[in-house]
């Protein structure tokens, strides 16, 4: 089959294979704990769900404007306006399916051939495709376990060559669960502004932070910083939303206009009562923030309990304690074997042992690590943990 240079070396999305792979699992009948998923396994709040089932009920089931429906991209306007404490224009968000789709729209737009884009590893698995789709190279900027995975300006000389003309920033971070700080994050936007780099801030995790109420974000940084700023949200982690698909940009509203036009040629705009839901959640209401508040004090909770599991049960596995998004990242490469000799044939090797299903740090751009997401009931990440620890005990005792 003849397939064109866009897509010859695309890698199909790492974490979504294994999710995949799960639920295949389970059809069969076999019992899985399911621990890659990066998805809140929480339902829909109630009243988001409602607003999705009457647009659909009254009738608003036909095109909207590519960019959105003008009340919810004011909505998200003034819902960023409020957590940043700074004025925004609605003109300047494009609502996405997802902020997968957002993250597209913005690398498309902005890097070409010949183009290199900085991305802090470990970093989410989509971001070096993204760039390579838009005919990019990407460019890793490793960071370490001993640093807290945070990534600062002399990585980014180090990695900058005349080239260089993005950085892809994500925090709070899959897989890693690191926070920057506001002044951690403002000296990367300085840098990027001095060196006339573009910036795409993905804080689709910025509610999910359990040393605040939010992480820091680009929009709380020098607005003379944000000439260059993309920056991607949506509502899938915070509202436990994934499977509908609501994501979102803010940049210049020029910009904005050149990313519609891209997506009136690839999207249009996205599911009309999804926006409609939508424009349920992006409100200062104080069931919204109930809703968010509750979800991560669970996350919160779950943390507690894996963690100490993990100090407890796991001491050789060590990890940087996450503070935000629903991920632990740890060492797995005291347990390699002849067997589980990196981390893709380790995690098989465990799915196998344990039913435990966790992704290879190979997705994130690093082999000696696995993710194990803890957007799973606590009883199964309890469950999982015990049989990850005993298979390993028994192995590292027998090696
Ligand atoms: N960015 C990061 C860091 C993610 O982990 C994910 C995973 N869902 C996304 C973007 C994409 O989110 P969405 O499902 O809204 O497309
Ligand atoms: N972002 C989640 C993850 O990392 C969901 C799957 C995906 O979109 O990659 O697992």
């Amino acid at each position: 089959m003849h397939v064109s240079d866009n897509i010859r070396d695309l890698e199909p999305s790492a974490t979504l294979a294994v999710t995949t792979l799960c639920k295949a699992m389970r059809e069969q009948g076999r019992e899985v704990i399911d621990l890659s998923a990066g998805e809140p396994d929480f339902r829909t709040p109630d009243f988001a769900a409602q607003a999705g089932i009457a647009a659909i009920v009254q009738g608003f089931t036909h095109y909207t404007p590519v960019a959105g429906v003008p009340a919810l991209r004011n909505l998200i306007a003034e819902d960023l306006a409020h957590q940043h404490g700074c004025a925004t224009d609605p003109a300047g968000v494009v609502v996405t399916a997802g902020a997968k789709h957002a993250l597209f729209n913005a690398c498309f737009t902005l890097f070409g051939p010949g183009d290199e884009v900085l991305i802090p590893g470990p970093y989410w698995t989509s971001y070096p495709e993204l760039v390579k789709l838009a005919r990019a190279t990407p460019v890793i900027v490793p960071s370490t376990l001993d640093s807290g995975f945070k990534t600062v300006p002399a990585d980014l000389d180090e990695a900058r060559t005349e080239n260089t003309r993005g950085l892809l920033l994500n925090s709070p971070n899959n897989p890693t669960g690191a926070v920057y700080s506001r002044d951690e994050m403002e000296a990367l936007f300085r840098w990027a502004a001095d060196n006339d780099v573009t910036i795409i801030s993905d804080e689709i995790y910025a509610r999910i932070c359990f040393n605040d109420v939010r992480a820091a974000g680009a929009l709380d940084m020098d607005p003379a910083l944000l000439e260059n700023v993309v920056v991607v949200g949506g509502a899938s982690k915070a509202f436990a939303m994934t499977g509908w698909r609501l994501g979102f940009s803010y940049s210049e509203p020029a910009l904005a206009s050149r990313m519609t036009a891209l997506q009136s040629h690839v999207m249009s705009g996205i599911s009309t009562p999804t926006q409609y839901a939508g424009m349920a959640v992006f409100r200062q209401e104080p069931r919204v923030e109930h809703a968010v508040r509750a979800m991560v004090g669970v996350f919160r909770h779950r943390r507690e309990r894996l963690v100490s599991a993990f100090r407890k049960n796991l001491p050789q596995a060590a990890f940087a304690m996450p503070e935000g998004a629903f991920y632990l990242f740890f060492r797995i490469d005291p347990f390699f074997n002849d067997t589980a000799r990196d981390s893709i044939s380790f995690c098989s090797w465990l799915l196998e042992k344990t039913g435990v299903a966790l992704v290879p740090g190979r997705a994130f751009g690093d082999d000696r690590f696995a993710r194990l997401s803890f957007a799973a009931p606590e009883d199964e990440i309890v469950e999982g943990v015990q049989r990850i620890a005993e298979v390993l005990s028994v192995s590292v005792l027998r090696d």
